[in-house]
Formats: structure tokens, C-alpha cells, sequence
């Protein structure tokens, strides 16, 4: 990771949340529909050189070339970065000011990097209720077979990791209930940070 000042996630957001989990538990279900329940949240966009998902929505992420996403390493243009399952995934620095609360939806090394440099930020992480409906559910995605086994294998590297470095650990079994979870969560820290 590059070397930016401290304040790089500029608009001073007074929370910045990150979700982070296994591939398929449902982080991306989860902080889209935590959005668009709560209108000071906004969703970084990341950038990535993982091809497009058939299906996958356009603008899912910022689909990039390795040159690209170099260039930008280079002209330190990430909040973080990291290279997963051979593939390139970073959160750009925000470009102008947004006071809302930021959600990062990232994986566990992304997550480590950012809690360093902004030991305030929540780190929420995700569990599938089992392995067995993790597998269901990266297969109801449409994720290839040998695609299904790479991210389970790494769930079982993943997970202890984040659940030592989470403030919050959340089982996405009914998405309603995890829903209202996030939320209570969000308002729980916003209220921490003005009470302090
Ligand atoms: P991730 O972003 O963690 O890789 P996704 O958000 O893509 O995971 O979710 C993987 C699949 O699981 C999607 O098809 C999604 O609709 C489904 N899903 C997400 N949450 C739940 C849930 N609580 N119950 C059942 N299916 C879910
Ligand atoms: P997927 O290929 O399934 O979309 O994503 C693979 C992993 O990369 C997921 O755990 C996802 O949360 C994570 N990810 C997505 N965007 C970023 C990012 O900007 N930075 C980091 N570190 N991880 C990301």
C-alpha cells in the first residue's frame, strides 16, 4: 500500500464502515440494500482487474486493465489495495468532499490496512450461517465450479483473521435480520462519536 497522508479519505466522514467477509456470505447484498436504506451512507466503488461476472452488473466495480490499476498503485491513487486469488482489488481515494458515511464493502488484508490507518473505522464482519450455504450461494451466483472451491478454501484462511480484527461479528442467515443488524450498528457508532 501506497504511502498517503492520514486524511486521504477526505470529507472528514465521521464513520467509515467497512464489511468484510468470506466471497458469497452476501457483503455486496448487503451494503447495497444498507444504502439504500440510509441516505447518509455512501458505497465506495472499487476498482478491480477481475473480469465482469455474466450477469454481474456493469457498474459493480471499476473493471480495469493491470496497467490501470498499476498507474493508479503508482500515482497513489488507492485508499488500499491488494492482489486476491489473482486478481487486483482496490478502494480509490475519494475524489471531492462527501460528508455522508462511507461503507467500504472489502476483503480481510484490505480491511487490515484501512483499520491502521483509521483505527475509528467499524469493521462489521460477515459469516455464512454454514459452509454448506456458503457453497449454495456462490453456486446460486453463478460462480464457476473451480471458482466455488477457490473461495471456500479461503474462507477457512479469512475467517479467523477477520473475526480477531472485527468490532462486530454478524451471521448473514436471514438478510432482513442481518439488514436491521447493520443498521442498529451504524447508529450505534454514530452515537458513540458524538457522545465522546
Ligand atoms: P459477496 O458479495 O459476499 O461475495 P453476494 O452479495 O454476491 O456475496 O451474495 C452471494 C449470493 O447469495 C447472491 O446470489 C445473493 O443474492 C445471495 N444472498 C445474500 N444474502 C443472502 C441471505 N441472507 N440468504 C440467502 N441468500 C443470500
Ligand atoms: P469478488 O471477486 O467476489 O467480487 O471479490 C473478491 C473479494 O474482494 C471480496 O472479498 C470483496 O469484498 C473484495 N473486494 C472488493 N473490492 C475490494 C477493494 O476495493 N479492496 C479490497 N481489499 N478488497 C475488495
Amino acid at each position: 500500500m501506497q504511502d498517503v497522508e492520514r486524511d486521504e479519505l477526505h470529507g472528514s466522514p465521521s464513520l467509515v464502515v467497512i464489511v468484510s467477509g468470506p466471497g458469497g456470505v452476501g457483503k455486496g447484498t448487503i451494503v447495497e440494500a444498507l444504502v439504500a436504506r440510509d441516505e447518509r451512507l455512501w458505497l465506495s466503488r472499487s476498482w478491480t482487474t477481475r473480469a465482469r461476472r455474466d450477469g454481474e452488473r456493469h457498474d459493480a466495480y471499476h473493471f480495469v486493465s493491470r496497467d490501470e490499476f498499476e498507474d493508479r498503485i503508482a500515482n497513489s491513487g488507492f485508499v488500499e489495495w491488494t492482489s486476491f486469488l489473482g486478481n487486483y482489488y482496490g478502494t480509490p481515494v475519494p475524489e471531492g468532499i462527501d460528508a455522508r458515511d462511507l461503507v467500504l464493502e472489502i476483503e480481510v488484508d484490505g480491511a487490515r490496512q484501512v483499520k491502521l490507518r483509521h483505527p475509528d473505522a467499524v469493521l462489521v464482519f460477515v459469516l455464512p450461517p454454514s459452509r454448506l450455504e456458503q457453497q449454495r450461494r456462490l453456486r446460486g451466483r453463478g460462480d464457476a465450479e473451480d471458482k466455488v472451491e477457490e473461495r471456500l478454501r479461503k474462507a477457512e484462511e479469512e475467517e479467523p483473521v477477520g473475526i480477531a480484527m472485527a468490532d462486530h461479528v454478524v451471521v448473514n442467515d436471514d438478510l432482513e435480520l442481518t439488514l436491521q443488524e447493520l443498521v442498529r450498528i451504524v447508529n450505534h457508532e454514530r452515537k458513540r462519536r458524538i457522545s465522546r
